[in-house]
């Protein structure tokens, strides 16, 4: 059981790089904590900080009341899980799933014997005991690495990326089965990834990072639908969000988004902070899915050429040329679009971004 509290946490590397700066952030006990971002974000280091393998050199790590700072990696009670897998090669399944709990001399025969057994039965491995890493998988040494982490039974389970070397089909599986260990475990995850939908599915929380700085943290409803800038706004969805430059424009039923001949209503939601933004340019955010396909043009249709179809099994991506600029949006497949064809889609009103193109900071109030 533990509850992990960064105060003002900071990494200096000793070359002067700042790979993270005051981070503050309390994980709840048995929560489900993803951190996302780009490769270099400072996403490693902070999970490395948590499992006591890397120095901090700014403010304080808790578990629990109990400041960590200076307490070695053994005493944590974490078990971490990397990208590698990080086997031994010459000893068997059982012996490598084993072989932390030997080592701490804690346990004896029989109750290693008894958690080694329930770990290789949860993860169907079971049959692979016998055998060598090399006789194995990725996937099935992911499960490995999994099982090993699982028989320590620790209070808090760290993860690094640990499906970024599996197939696109096995990553999907393996992605609901570590979902599963999590809700079987009872025990707090904190996993890294800079795979936005592994985020998303995965997540009681996620925390956005850049450059070592938090953009935001909430729930994956919160970060997709309500992205605090630009930054989280591209970083999450797929196709990725559109960007339209354009001003914001007052009418009598309200503000409109305006770009050459294009204008689209803007909700409510978008008012009170884009009543003030005057003639600085703006970014109308539109994500691929909010548009529906509806015969006749409204008030808030997008009329363009397609240039693209993409056909991706149960929906179509289309590049469509707009007066507003080039969108990529996912339609159904139950009318099949042309390229060069001319179309008019319905926008979502209530589900538009806007940002501050200066600042990309989020306009929605
Ligand atoms: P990735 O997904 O590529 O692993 P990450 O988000 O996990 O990226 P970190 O490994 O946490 O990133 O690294 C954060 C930043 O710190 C990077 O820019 C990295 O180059 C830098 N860094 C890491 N180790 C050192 C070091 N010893 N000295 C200086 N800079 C370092």
């Amino acid at each position: 059981m533990a509850r992990i509290q960064f105060s003002g946490v900071g990494k200096r590397y000793p070359n002067g790089f700042v790979a993270l700066a005051d981070l503050n952030l309390e994980i709840g006990d048995r929560e489900f904590l993803v951190l996302l971002g780009p490769s270099g974000c400072g996403k490693s280091t902070t999970l490395n900080m948590i499992a006591g393998l890397e120095e901090i050199t700014e403010g304080q790590l808790r578990f629990d009341e109990t400041v960590v700072n200076e307490v070695p990696p053994h005493k944590r009670d974490v078990a971490m899980v990397f990208q590698s897998y990080a086997l031994y090669p010459h000893k068997s399944v059982y012996e490598n799933i084993a072989f932390g709990l030997r080592m701490r001399q804690q346990h004896d025969a029989a109750e290693i014997d008894r958690r080694v057994r329930d770990a290789a039965r949860r993860l169907e491995i079971e049959p692979l005991l016998e055998r060598r890493p090399n006789q194995l998988s990725g996937g099935q040494r992911q499960r490995v690495a999994l099982g090993r982490a699982m028989v320590r039974q620790p209070s808090v389970f760290l993860m690094d990326e640990p499906l970024s070397n599996l197939d696109a089909a096995l990553r999907i599986s393996m992605r609901a089965e570590i979902k599963q260990l999590h809700q079987a475990m009872q025990t707090t995850f904190v996993y890294v990834t800079h795979d936005q939908a592994e985020a998303l599915t995965l997540a009681d929380r996620i925390v956005v990072m850049r450059d070592g700085v938090v953009q935001q943290i909430g729930t994956p409803d919160e970060i997709y639908e309500q992205p605090r800038n630009q930054f989280v706004a591209s970083f999450l969805g797929n196709p990725p969000i559109n960007f339209l430059e354009g001003l914001v424009e007052h009418t009598a039923h309200g503000l409109r988004f305006v770009r050459g001949d294009l204008r689209l209503a803007l909700p409510e939601s978008l008012s009170a902070k884009a009543q003030g933004q005057g003639d600085r340019p703006v970014l109308l955010g539109l994500r691929a899915e909010d548009v529906v396909e509806q015969p006749g043009a409204s008030e808030q249709s997008l009329h363009g050429q397609v240039t693209t179809v993409l056909p991706v099994g149960s929906d179509q991506f289309l590049g469509m040329q707009t007066a507003g600029g080039l969108v990529y949006l996912r339609v159904g497949k139950d009318r099949r679009h042309r390229e060069g064809e001319s179309v008019a889609l319905s926008v979502v009103t209530s589900r538009l971004h806007l940002f501050d193109k200066a600042t990309g900071e989020s306009l929605r109030g």
